[in-house]
């Protein structure tokens, strides 16, 4: 923080000689920077405004959504004068990706606060940390090996049985960075194509889930921690299309998400949101898939649907003010707005929604001002309350918006 800045933060009760890393109060009127210009940050910017925060971004596009909202700062990630610039406007710094890079990290970390620590980024960037974390936290994932050649692969497979998922330990995301091995035949061509990329690659047993759910949980410095109730959530060509809140799944199932996704973000020491990805098994066992540790495409409903939006939580949760109560006010569905999407979803706007009216829903748009439309792009989404979950996801399939 630089001398005025934390003269500023000194006003609002932030004492001046402190460790780093050292938890923080930050108040009101401080400036939150943060790293990725996205929807993300944008919807953070959206909650924290509102409470009477500042925000800076850094975001290599100048047209990132956050910057319709936000200061801009357009550089490249792992351009450290960009860092250090933006260190230089925040009184705390936050991230809305998990792909940070590691001497952008110790810069933020070293010449701002940064409530969240690089410890946690470190572990999630790659898969075999992250399931090791996880297995430490007391919880299941599915069975894996390490794979480092062909040979090793084979012999896994055989070990763990077909069909399995080959992934990249590292950079993968939507899918990407990973393959489905039906057959022997699909274990040679997998292999060269994932390999060749250079890292360590990871099998799993292929997991028959009967659902996929997400509970996103926040971690305040001082150890409060609040988990969201799960979300259920579909996935078409490996992209969120639906999160169904509540899940469809038993209280017993809802409960233990819960303490599983309480007891990881415990024992991993997260502050601000972490969500976690599992799936239920048909036999009831869930297995933990996948980490973030920021906000989560599969908690957009809480903006309308829960008393407290995980954009505001994670805000109060980074400026270690009480985190906020996590109830569920509707159920809802999430529906991510594609590119291939906006034709229909702006046709819609502009007439009367007879359905939503029959099926008393009101879907809610969120727009995030990207320019540019291309197919599978995420440009936004729609919150459908409801009465139920069903009647979201009829009017769902009457606007005609998803289909194909
Ligand atoms: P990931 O990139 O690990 O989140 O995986 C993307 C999607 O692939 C998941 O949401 C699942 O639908 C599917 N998938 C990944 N790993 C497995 C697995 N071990 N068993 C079954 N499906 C999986």
């Amino acid at each position: 923080m630089s001398e005025s800045g934390a003269a500023r933060a000194d006003l609002r009760g932030n004492g001046p000689a402190r460790e780093p890393g050292e938890p923080r109060r930050i108040l009101p009127g401080a400036t939150i920077g943060v790293l990725g210009g996205g929807q993300l940050g944008r919807m953070l910017v959206h909650a924290g405004s509102r409470m009477g925060y500042r925000f800076a971004a850094l975001d290599p596009d100048p047209q990132a959504p956050c910057g319709q909202v936000a200061e801009l700062i357009v550089a490249r990630y792992d351009d450290l004068a960009a860092a250090r610039e933006l260190a230089r406007r925040a009184d705390v710094i936050t991230y809305e990706f998990e792909n940070v890079d590691a001497g952008v990290a110790a810069v933020l970390e070293a010449e701002s606060y940064v409530p969240q620590g690089s410890a946690l980024l470190h572990t999630t960037q790659h898969r075999l940390r992250e399931k090791r974390a996880v297995e430490a936290a007391g919880a299941r994932v599915a069975p894996y090996a390490v794979i480092t050649g062909l040979d090793g692969l084979r012999e896994a497979a055989e070990r763990l049985g077909l069909p399995a998922v080959l992934k990249t330990a590292e950079g993968g995301y939507d899918g990407k960075g990973q393959r489905v091995l039906r057959r022997r035949e699909d274990l040679e061509p997998a292999w060269e194509e994932l390999s060749r990329a250079g890292g360590v690659l990871v099998l799993e047993k292929f997991i028959d889930f009967e659902r996929e759910i997400s509970v996103i949980a926040a971690r305040r410095p001082s150890g409060e921690v609040r988990a969201f109730p799960p979300a259920e959530n579909v996935h078409v060509n490996n992209i969120l299309h639906l999160s169904i809140v509540p899940a469809r799944i038993p209280d017993r199932l809802r409960t233990e998400a819960e303490r599983l996704a309480v007891s990881i973000a415990e024992s991993l020491g997260a502050v601000g949101l972490i969500a976690v990805e599992m799936f239920v098994g048909s036999d009831g066992t869930l297995y933990v898939n996948e980490l973030a540790p920021r906000p989560h495409n599969s908690g957009h409903h809480t903006i309308e649907a829960c008393r407290t939006s995980q954009f505001e939580q994670h805000i109060r949760a980074i400026c270690d003010l009480p985190l906020g109560d996590v109830s569920l006010l509707t159920p809802a569905v999430m529906v991510n707005v594609l590119g291939q999407h906006m034709p229909a979803v702006l046709k819609w706007m502009e007439r009367p929604d007879e359905a939503a009216e029959r099926l008393g829903v009101a879907p809610k748009v969120h727009l995030y001002g990207k320019a540019e439309a291309r197919p599978n792009r995420k440009m936004g989404h729609i919150n459908v309350l409801a009465p139920n979950v069903d009647n979201a996801l009829e009017w769902i399939a009457q606007s005609n918006i998803w289909k194909g």
